[in-house]
This record gives C-alpha cells, structure tokens and sequence, in this order.
C-alpha cells in the first residue's frame, strides 16, 4: 500500500514559520477514527476497554484525547500513573502492568484506585506489605514459555521474555490471593510484539481463554476480564498489508463463544492494551535536510538524529520516508538518511532507494507516533524535539515545547560551574 503522510507540504511549510525542525506532529482526526474503529471491533463485549499503553506516547494532550474516545491506560511506572492521574482517570480506568516493580509503585496504583497486574509470584508479598492489604481486584500475567506459533511461523519466543507466570504459579498464584481476599481476578498476557496478522488476537485469545477456564474450575476464583495487551502491529514497510481490526475483533469473538460461553464464562470482559496500534500511524517526524556527503557511499545528513527516534539505530527498524513535493518523482538515487551523532548506526535509512534530494527538502519519517518521541534519550548532548498537535480543525497546538540547554543542564542545578548555562 502506498504510504501517505497526512499533512501536505504547504501545511508543513506554514507549520515551520513557527515551529522549527525537528518535530514530531500528531494527527488528532486519525487517532480519534482509529480509536473509534477499535471500540466498534470490540463492541460485541460488553465490559470491553483499551488502555493506552502510556511508554509508547506519553503526553497528556494526546491522552486526554483518547480518554475521550473511552480509553484507559496501561501504565508500568510511577510518572506514568501521574500522567494518567493528570489526565483525570482513575480507579479501574488505569491499569498497572509493570515488571521488576520499584518500591513504592504498587502503592502509588493502588492510591489511584488502579488495577494490579502482578508480573511474577513473588510480588504478592511485596504487594501486601506495601499495601497492607491484597486487593479485591487484582490480575496476574501470564507466560506459557515456548514459542508463539502462528500456523508454521513462529511470531515471538515468550520462553526468552522476562514477564509473566509459569502455569503452574499462575494456579499457585490464584490460589494464594484468594486465601487473601482478592474476589475479582483477571489474566494478562503479551507474547508477540508488531504483529502485522489479523491472526495473532485470536491465538492468543484462545490460549489465555482456556487457561482461564481451566483456573476458574480448578480454583473457584471469578474471572471478571482477560487483557489481550498490546501487539497488534502496524505496516512500517509499504508493502505490508494493515491488520483489519473488525476482522482482529470478530476473531476474538469466536474464540470467546467457542471457549468461554460453554464454560459459564459469558461475563468476561476483554481488555486491551495497545501503544503502537493507536498512535504510530498518526505521528511523523517531520525534519529538514542539512547536509549531504558523498564518500564511499551518498549520505543525507537531517536536523533529527537517533535522539528524535531510535527505533531505526535500536532494531534495524524500518521507518518509511516521504521527501515533500517530490512523492511523484522517481525513486532512482540511493542514499543513507543520517543524524549527527557520533554513533554510526545513527541512520534513520540505510541504501533506501528516493528521488534526489537536495539541501532544505522537508523529509517526512512516518509511523512514529508511538515508541518514537518517548524513546528520546540525550546522548551527545542532543535535546528533545517538540510534539505538535494537528487539530481537527487544521490548527497546530505545540503540546511539548524542545529542549533547551537549560533542560538538559538542569540536574546540574547548584553547580557552580555551570552558573553562565543554568
Ligand atoms: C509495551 C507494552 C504494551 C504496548 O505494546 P504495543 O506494541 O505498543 O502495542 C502493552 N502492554 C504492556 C505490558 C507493554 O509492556
């Protein structure tokens, strides 16, 4: 599928007047479609939410947008409860799926009114001595081990992941916090990442649906919600085709009245965990070319570096590239698409075949609106680049300003050598 940003090059050349690159715009009317289109694949089920998986965008403008389309969050650390709190939810609205929890978090959830879901068996200790309590509701993460098989493809190694329960704690574990006082259970799982298939919900569906019953009968505990997590993938590459989420849904559904209605079971409500699904096709890093180099190969060298997205340095991502005004030129220069840090993996495109660029062209690196901004980081002493919000209306709204020096020297603060920079 031919992959289109969803601004135009005039948009951008008015956005930069006064906004300048690097930056990372957000399409508020995509996010809202998509998130509406997620709710209607999942509508058959009564207590269905999504919980925003805040690590993947955390800015409160664009949670309190998908708070308004019913969502949630999943949060795995204490600043990611603050957002969530900030944002006005609470109570059940907010999940807690952390792993190798930091003293104090546990707590920090629980204040909120949100619901735990404990990695591993030894946290119930933990849980009960910070809480002084075990909560009556309360969820437990699950990992069979192995690998996750989708027909002959293996999707992920869950047998290599640190999180989760083996079945047979998952059994001690249910056991233990009813003895406690937990009355509301629920089943967690995530055990294939970016899946580009319409099929991976419902294996995954299928295998935590029969564990499920298989707990219910074997325990007495009441399973009031199974969360599917995140996972669902997103097509970085044009010639991926989109997951169909209505096909994601009813496939759910099957599984559901195939395994859990015979069961007595019609009462689950299936919840959701996704980051990458809800807003990486709605954000872009927008940048401008600065440099090129022609060495021992062509390099084009941006304003953005890995510090903006790292993604592509990380895993080898592939992040599709729009050069603005010249999407109907042909593709026949290859080129690495550089940042300037003094790391050489720091290439946003590595021989990617565009039409010729020259200094000034406006690149568009799409898909980022998820795992991009937020794996920012600071190496080289690089800043952070602003968020900007494309409104419904058209409009731009700055909803985090770049870096300065001043942020990046500020936990300097009281050095007196830094005096002039502070
Ligand atoms: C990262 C993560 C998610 C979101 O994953 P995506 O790939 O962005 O959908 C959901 N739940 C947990 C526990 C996670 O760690």
């Amino acid at each position: 599928m031919e992959k289109k940003p969803f601004v135009t090059k005039e948009q951008l050349e008015e956005i930069i007047k006064q906004h300048p690159t690097p930056f990372h715009l957000y399409d508020e009317k995509g996010i809202r479609e998509n998130a509406a289109r997620l709710a209607e694949a999942f509508a058959w089920n009564k207590g269905y939410r999504e919980y925003f998986a805040v690590k993947a965008t955390p800015n409160p403008y664009l949670l309190k947008i998908l708070k308004e389309c019913g969502c949630g969050t999943d949060c795995s650390s204490a600043t990611e409860l603050m957002l969530s709190d900030a944002v006005g939810l609470s109570g059940h609205e907010i999940m807690f799926s952390s792993n190798d929890t930091p003293e104090g978090e546990f707590k920090l959830a629980d204040d909120l009114g949100g619901i735990i879901n404990l990695d591993d068996i030894t946290h119930i200790p933990w849980v009960e001595r910070e809480l002084g309590r075990i909560p009556e509701t309360i969820s437990c993460r699950y990992n069979p081990g192995g690998l996750f098989q989708i027909s002959n493809s293996i999707m992920d190694n869950p047998g290599d992941a640190k999180y989760g329960m083996t079945t047979e704690q998952m059994f001690e574990a249910f056991r233990i916090l009813k003895s406690k006082g937990a009355r509301e259970f629920g089943i967690h799982a995530f055990l294939a990442s970016n899946t580009v298939t319409n099929e991976y919900y419902p294996v995954l569906a299928k295998i935590l649906f029969e564990v499920a019953v298989r707990l219910h009968e074997e325990t007495g505990v009441h399973i009031g919600f199974i969360n599917l997590s995140g996972g669902i993938g997103v097509p970085y590459r044009p010639d991926q085709e989109p997951n169909d989420i209505m096909a994601i849904g009813e496939g759910v559904r099957k599984v559901y009245e195939e395994v859990l209605v015979p069961a007595g079971m019609g009462d689950v409500a299936i919840y959701t965990e996704l980051g990458r699904f809800m807003l990486a096709p709605y954000g872009c890093l927008v940048s401008k070319v600065i440099h090129e180099k022609h060495t021992h190969k062509e390099y084009i060298g941006l304003d953005a570096c890995a510090v903006n997205l790292m993604r592509p340095a990380m895993y080898g991502a592939y992040h599709h590239i729009t050069v603005m005004g010249k999407e109907e030129k042909p593709c026949d220069h290859k080129y690495d698409v550089v940042g300037s840090l003094c790391e050489n993996n720091d290439k946003f495109a590595i021989d990617r075949m565009l039409p010729e660029i020259e200094i000034g062209d406006l690149l568009v690196i799409h898909d980022t609106g998820a795992h991009g901004f937020s794996m920012g980081y600071n190496y080289n002493g690089k800043l952070r680049s602003a968020e900007l919000l494309l409104k419904e209306d058209q409009t731009v709204q700055q909803i985090r300003r770049a870096e300065t020096p001043q942020d990046y020297f500020a936990t300097l603060d009281g050095c007196e050598m830094m005096k002039k920079y502070l």
